[in-house]
Parts: structure tokens; sequence; C-alpha cells
């Protein structure tokens, strides 16, 4: 067989001479915003060539050039039955795709994590229900689909205020959730999430947020270490790893709830576990997502092995070692949001430069609105302490760009 040189060719040369490739076998994937984007660049290190499907200049396109990527949007039914005919294995970087569609293909073709496990995920009561039946202390939470603005007078009065009404669906970054605060407030509520379908939930009076990333394999239920996140206007800010002030058996505690957490669910793959830490020392689970997930970002620098790299592994049964899922070095991730002028965000990133132990991620994405996630910065030191001395003129200037 002889060589050619154009980038396509060389997958296909690559399995008939048996050169170096981890695996040939072609990863489709729903979104290719940031996740999937982090994903392509662990898998660009491994040969393992995956075909986005998203709009065409997408941030996971940008970082692989083959002509198995797909135009089009993970809801759209034929786009994603094309995909999983290009593909080997289907897996997603978001949930709130076409399930129906992936259970159609999933005779054909592998899904991970399973289209029943997305189905349910990305309906956050259906979540917190299949949670709660399998064990797992989640916030009180009722059902306000149809119910009206009456409804969430009558959480009112049995909840107390404030509660948290949320969408059951399509939610992320916080657009989705209001909280409401006072029996005055509920027409805004209504006003502002009304349209969707809503349920509600009792307020979780937290000390802190913890989250840990879990991965199934074929084998079993693995965990990186727990970590802390601190979120601001419901967005993920900043996550430090491992938590601050928090005793190692409270982290062990979490790893083992994220655990028995995924566990109810079928399929392999990364989890994210988004945790409360009660003032009482209890942990709840707030939600869950089926794939990588913003608070595992510092496992790119601080982990033998990343979250992005642990999905590929896992959803194509490769060797993954858990001792690999370990934290080589206290860590910071402090997200770069789109700030008050469009180029905020790049401002941020060129202080990052700065710094000695700094990572800069920047997405690749088009435009910053304010709030929207364009980038990250992770920090490793030999102490939690050096690390956040380190990141701490980065998080003021965060502050003062903030839109
Ligand atoms: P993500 O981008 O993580 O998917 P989301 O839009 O799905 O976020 P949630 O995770 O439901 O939103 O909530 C966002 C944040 O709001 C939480 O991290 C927490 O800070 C706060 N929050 C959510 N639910 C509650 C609750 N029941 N009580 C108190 N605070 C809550
Ligand atoms: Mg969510
Ligand atoms: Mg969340």
């Amino acid at each position: 067989k002889v060589h050619t040189t154009t980038h396509r060719d060389s997958f296909n040369c690559t399995v008939v001479c048996g050169l170096t490739m981890a695996d040939k076998r072609k990863v489709g994937l729903l979104g290719g915003g940031q996740l999937g984007r982090m994903l392509m660049e662990a898998a660009n290190r491994l040969n393992i060539q995956v075909n986005v499907l998203d709009t065409e200049s997408s941030p996971a396109k940008q970082v692989a050039s083959h002509d198995g990527h797909i135009a089009g949007s993970f809801k759209d039914a034929a786009a994603v039955k094309k995909l999983a005919q290009a593909s080997d294995v289907v897996t997603v970087e978001i949930e709130h795709v076409d399930t129906q569609m992936l259970e159609e293909v999933s005779s054909a073709v592998t899904v991970e994590p399973s289209w029943r496990t997305l189905r349910t995920i990305k309906d956050k009561f259906a979540q917190k229900q299949h949670l709660k039946e399998h064990g797992v202390d989640v916030a009180e939470s009722v059902d306000l689909e149809g119910k009206g603005v009456e409804g969430l007078k009558e959480v009112g009065r049995r909840f107390g205020y404030p509660y948290m009404l949320k969408s059951k669906t399509e939610a992320y970054d916080g657009r989705g959730n209001f909280v409401v605060k006072s029996e005055e407030q509920v027409d805004a509520a209504f006003e502002a999430l009304g349209e969707r379908p809503l349920y509600a939930e009792r307020w979780a009076d937290f000390r802190l947020e913890l989250a840990v990333m879990v991965v199934k394999t074929k084998d079993g239920v693995l965990t990186f270490p727990t970590v802390e996140t601190v979120h601001e206007d419901s967005i993920c800010k900043l996550t430090y790893a491992p938590p601050r002030g928090v005793d190692a058996e409270t982290g062990k505690r979490a790893q083992e709830l994220a655990r028995k957490a995924i566990g109810a669910f079928e399929g392999k793959g990364v989890f994210g576990v988004e945790m409360f830490l009660l003032k009482d020392g209890s942990l709840l689970v707030n939600e869950i997502a089926p794939r990588p997930h913003n608070s595992g970002h510092y496992t790119i620098e601080a982990c033998p092995i990343s979250q992005y790299e642990a999905h590929l592994r896992a959803i194509l049964d490769l060797p993954l070692p858990e001792a690999g899922l370990r934290l080589r070095e206290p860590a910071i991730m402090l997200n770069i949001l789109g700030g008050k002028t469009p180029d905020s965000h790049i401002q941020v990133a060129n202080k990052a430069l700065e710094l000695p132990n700094a990572s800069t991620h920047l997405y690749g994405k088009g435009d910053a609105r304010p709030g929207r996630k364009m980038g990250h910065i992770t920090v490793t030191a030999p102490s939690l302490a050096a690390a956040e001395r380190e990141i701490q003129p980065l998080i003021d200037l965060v502050d003062e760009l903030k839109g």
C-alpha cells in the first residue's frame, strides 16, 4: 500500500499499515462547542478521528480538518442520522439533543452514553426523580407544568422563600433558573420563565458547592478528585482542586455520592456531578451532566489523564488506569466570560500569558456577549495557596471587566 500525503488518506493508511493509531474507529460528536473542542484536542493526540455535527465554523471543527464533519444542528434528526452513518461510536458534548433519533440509530451504531440516559438527564425534573428513585439525595422538587402563577404561590407556601424555579429543559449557565425571593416576585418569575416547562426546588442553604467528574467504563465507575465550584449569577466562575476548607473525609463522601449517582445511569463516558455541601455537612446532588463538564477543565493540566481523554478512552474501551485520574498538583480554574467590551476576554487572556503557571484556553468563538463562556485559565502550583496568589490578579481583572 502506497502512503499518500493527504490527511484523509493517512487515516486509512494507518489502518492498513498498522501504524501508530490508538483506534481506527471514528467517533461522531453531537455538538461542537468548547467541550467538543477540548475533546478534539485530546483525540488529535491519539490519532482518533472525531466527526462533529454542528455549524461550519464551530469551535470543535476549527481544531481538526477532515471530511467527516457534518454541517447542521444536533437537534435535527436527519443530521444526527447522517452523523451516525459516518461514525462507529456516537457521543455528545451537550445533552439538549434529539434522543428520538439517537434511539433509532442505536441499533446500527454504538451510542455512549445510552440515549435513555441522555433522555432522562436532559429533563432536569425527570433526572431528579430518577436519582431519588435510586436513593440519591436531591433537593425536594415539585412539578409545576400547567400549574400557572397559582402553582408558584402554592410552592411558596409549602417551601417558603426563597425557592428556586427551574425550567426542566434547555437550561444551562443559569438560563432557565429564577430565584423566587417572596410572593411579590411570583409574577416576575412567571413572566421570565412561564413559557417553559417548569418545576420548583426547595432552597439548598449550602456552605459551598462541590463537583466530581465520574467515568463509566466497561469495567466500572471511576472518579476524579472532588473540587469546589464557585458560581456567580448561576454561572460557574472558579473551581478549586482540592476544595478550600473541606476535610478529606468530606471529599471522599462527595466522590462516593457521585459514584452512586452515576451508577444509576446506563452507558459509558464521563459525567459531571454537581453537589451542594450543606451547613450540617450533608451532601445533595444538584445536577448531572452526561458529558465532559466545566468543573473538569482543570484535569487537562492537573491530572495525568484529562476528562476529555478519559471520555474517549471510556467510550472506545481503551485502557483507563484509575491512578491516571489523580490530582498531580493543586489547581484553580477561572472561566473567561464575555465582559463589558467586545475584547474584555482577550485582555484577561493576555494578562494570563504573563503568569508562569497559567495555561490559557480560548475557545475560538465569534462575538463575546456578556456572560458568554469565551475561554478559561488554569493555574497549577505546589500548594493551593500559591495558586491562589498567582491567579488573584486575574480574578480582579475579571471582576473589573464584568459586563
Ligand atoms: P449548568 O450550567 O451547570 O448546567 P444550570 O443552568 O443547569 O447550570 P443549576 O445547576 O440548576 O443551573 O443551578 C445553577 C446554580 O444555581 C447552582 O450551581 C447553585 O449555585 C444555584 N442553585 C441551583 N439550585 C439551587 C437550589 N435548589 N438552592 C440553592 N441554590 C441553587
Ligand atoms: Mg445544568
Ligand atoms: Mg449546574
